[in-house]
């Protein structure tokens, strides 16, 4: 069985006037996610949308010291960006919150995966070389074998979402398509 995960499409890393957007990059990718997401819709596969979430004033959290406030919960830059936003009205897509770059870290969806048996899963959003990059890097660890959509990847560092793929492909063993 196999799942898709949407990692991080919201208008803060998208939108031109996101908090830590990618911009054109990113916008570029939108509808070939929205066509993955499709395309696993009607064959009633896995969907999971994981989502970077900030609490205003947490001064605990690392990523403070490396990036301006951004994804802060209950401000539309947490929201989905463009098609993925009417997509994620799915009540079957699992919206899950993360709070470190992993998708994995901290979260339930190593259970959820396990629970529906699945072993294979394809990766897209953003940034290639970080959230989608540490989702694999944990994912592979964990056993899965993994799919990354090179089409609906994107990052700001184009060097970055170079390397990323030729590391995904050849030390994680990662499916490039
Ligand atoms: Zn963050």
């Amino acid at each position: 069985m196999k799942a898709l995960i949407v990692i991080d499409y919201t208008n803060d890393f998208i939108a031109t006037n996101g908090a830590l957007t990618c911009g054109t990059v990113g916008q570029n990718i939108e509808h070939a996610i929205a066509s993955l997401v499709k395309e696993f819709q009607a064959n009633q596969d896995f969907i999971v949308f994981a989502t970077d979430k900030h609490e205003k004033q947490d001064k605990y959290h690392p990523e403070n010291k490396l990036f301006p406030p951004h994804n802060i919960v209950g401000t539309t830059g947490r929201h989905f960006y463009g098609e993925l936003d009417v997509l994620a009205q799915d009540v079957n897509i699992y919206k899950m919150d993360k709070r470190r770059y992993s998708s994995f870290a901290g979260t339930d969806l190593d259970s959820r995966l396990r629970e529906r048996s699945i072993t294979e899963i394809h990766l897209c959003g953003v940034c290639t070389d970080i959230c989608v990059l540490h989702t694999a890097i944990e994912g592979y660890n964990l056993g899965y074998d993994i799919v990354v959509h090179k089409l609906a990847v994107a990052s700001f560092d184009d060097v970055g979402h170079h390397y990323a793929l030729k590391h995904l492909e050849h030390v994680i063993g990662a499916k490039v398509i």
